[in-house]
């Protein structure tokens, strides 16, 4: 780096910001401070343009009126930090800059202060850069001056405000649970930190605030949220953070649909601030509902439903006995080539699908039946239109969702390929939903058991209390899931308030006395000291403001995040440490350092 003679700071204070100024703030005097953008020496004039978190301005420095501003600012190169003090002017109408905000003006500068060199910095502060991520993610302090990371962050830290200030009018308290605690019931790996003055315990990080939030529940305060980190050690999945921050909250005496009242309203706001239109009602669909008509549990509105036409065709053999026959519809699709319907044609055999792709021959075939799919569909003369059913033996619990989750797919792939214009996944549309009455339990087909689909602390539907053992596939829990365009953002239930209920429950699910008394005693325990009924419900703000930005990733809207291995690039995380703390702890490696 050349060497540059520093100016202090010393009591110097800035007027305004880069965003700042307009035509009226004419013939005033300002001190702006900010990072050099950009820099253009025509010689006697040099011009700077100004960045700091709220916008650029242009610095104008005249050797024949500035000679020592001029001069001084023939030192400068991209990111350095500088203060300009100077006469804001009007520019000419030919070089009035419509691309920025404060371009009616600029500051003719009559003293500069540098406060700060920089080295070249590895990629520039442009938006539209071919940078890699890795070198985005190593040069991250850097990456966030981009003016898309800082609306992203800016957008992120706005979503919160508006979080905040939906649950702080409904009469919510926001309480911290600890990062230091015991294994929750979340169901992933837990990450652990080791007791240096209990060797050979362990703390676990909580996978989620669950048990504490109930506890605060049987405490009495009624209403509880915060915007909280959890940690899960996942198996590493492209868009996954091992760390991940939840807005989470939790209520006494409520009914599943006051969840969703406290809930709407914190939406609109969020939307609000993300400036995202969005309809005042979010709909609501029971799983079931969900399954039989977008073969999803987290249905993308954006797409028409698909519809079960298998009554349309008895006594024929196109349907699989027993099976779903599904009529998949996508509009403004127009007309697709061999090789394309082949590609389709492949993608669903892949899943096991037999797909009818040809309608027209159908139509000869079955000509009443398919004016009737056509009726039912709604569809039209330029969308497709195809038939699909399950080529063998489907596997699995219930086998009429293998094959429907299949088709879910099937119609998610032909929208994303072939809808011709691309209107139909706009990220700008934005479609929330409430998934209702979910199962209460998953087979795990590995293990052959039954898992808790929410986690085990769910309610069952009180009609269904008699079929927890008997007939755990066809009970239906007190949970629901807020989607956002095919996303899944959160999950939430009727919690067990009754110790007796508890039990039964982990009966279910094959927990012994024993091991549930060893995992969640306290929560037990505390059922028994007045828990009144309650629930809650935590949504992932990563993906909620990866959603209202229009991001692909959430590592966009996560100011430093890990790499899909789980890496921190800029301070290289996770690192070995020295045998001293290991021998501190009490801990013997068993793999090289
Ligand atoms: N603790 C749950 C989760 O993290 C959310 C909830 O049930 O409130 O998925």
């Amino acid at each position: 780096m050349a060497e540059v003679k520093l100016d202090f700071l010393g009591d110097l204070r800035r007027t305004h910001t880069c965003g700042e100024l307009r035509a009226n703030d004419t013939a005033n005097a300002s001190v702006l401070m900010g990072w050099v953008h950009r820099r253009r020496d025509l010689g006697g004039v040099i011009f700077i343009h100004l960045r700091d978190r709220y916008g650029i301005t242009q610095l104008v420095f005249d050797e024949s009126k500035n000679p020592a501003a001029h001069k001084r600012a023939q030192e400068l190169s991209t990111e350095f930090v500088i203060a300009a003090e100077g006469v804001v002017e009007l520019r000419s109408a030919d070089t009035v800059n419509p691309a920025i905000a404060t371009g009616d003006v600029e500051v003719a500068v009559s003293k500069l202060w540098i406060l700060n060199e920089s080295r070249t910095p590895p990629f520039p502060m442009e938006d539209n850069v071919d940078v890699k991520e890795d070198i985005r993610l190593k040069y991250r302090y850097v990456d966030l001056r981009r003016p898309h990371m800082q609306r992203n962050i800016i957008m992120r830290s706005n979503i919160s405000f508006a979080v905040r200030q939906a649950l702080y009018t409904q009469g919510f308290l926001e309480i911290e649970t600890p990062f230091l605690t015991r294994s929750t019931p979340e169901g992933a790996r837990d990450y652990l930190v080791p007791s240096r003055v209990q060797p050979g315990n362990f703390y676990a990080l909580p996978q989620s605030p669950q048990i504490f939030k109930q506890l605060l529940m049987v405490s009495g305060y009624e209403r509880y949220f915060q915007i909280v980190r959890c940690f899960r050690d996942e198996d590493l999945r492209a868009d996954r953070q091992p760390e991940f921050t939840q807005i989470d909250l939790e209520m006494s005496f409520p009914q599943e649909d006051q969840i969703f009242e406290v809930i709407e309203p914190l939406i609109w706001n969020v939307c609000e601030a993300a400036g995202a239109r969005v309809e005042r009602k979010i709909p609501r669909m029971s799983y079931e509902q969900a399954m039989r008509s977008y073969g999803s549990d987290k249905p993308d509105l954006r797409i028409p439903p698909f519809h079960c036409v298998e009554d349309l065709f008895a006594g024929t053999n196109l349907a699989a006995e027993g099976l779903p026959l599904v009529a998949v519809h996508v509009p403004n699709v127009g007309q697709l080539s061999r090789k394309e319907r082949d590609e389709i044609k492949a993608f669903g055999q892949e899943r096991g699908l037999r797909v009818f792709d040809d309608i027209k021959r159908l139509e000869r075939d079955y000509p009443e039946a398919i004016a009737k799919v056509r009726e039912r569909t709604g569809a039209e003369h330029n969308d497709l239109l195809m038939l699909a059913t399950w080529a063998g033996e489907p596997k699995g619990a219930l086998p009429d969702h293998t094959v429907l989750q299949a088709c879910g797919q099937l119609r998610l792939y032909i929208a994303q390929r072939y809808n011709e214009r691309h209107e139909l996944l706009d990220p700008e549309v934005f479609k929330f939903l409430w998934v209702v009455d979910f199962p209460m339990f998953e087979w795990d087909a590995d293990e052959r058991r039954w898992n808790a689909a929410h986690h085990p602390f769910t309610s069952v539907h009180d009609e269904d209390l008699d079929k927890l053992t008997a007939d755990p596939a066809h009970c239906r829990a007190k949970s629901y899931d807020l989607v956002l365009n095919g996303v899944e953002l959160g999950s939430g239930s009727i919690r067990i308030h009754r110790r007796d209920v508890q039990t039964k429950v982990f009966a279910a699910l094959g927990f012994s006395e024993e091991e549930a008394r060893r995992r969640f005693g306290f929560l037990l325990e505390a059922l028994e000291y007045g828990a009144p009924p309650h629930g809650g419900i935590a949504l992932g703000l990563d993906r909620l403001v990866m959603l209202l930005a229009g991001e692909q990733s959430i590592r966009d809207v996560i100011p430093f995040p890990k790499t899909a291995k789980g890496t921190d690039l800029m301070c290289e995380a996770p690192s070995t440490v020295p045998d001293r703390q290991l021998r501190e702890l009490g801990i013997k490696l068993s793999v090289p350092q």
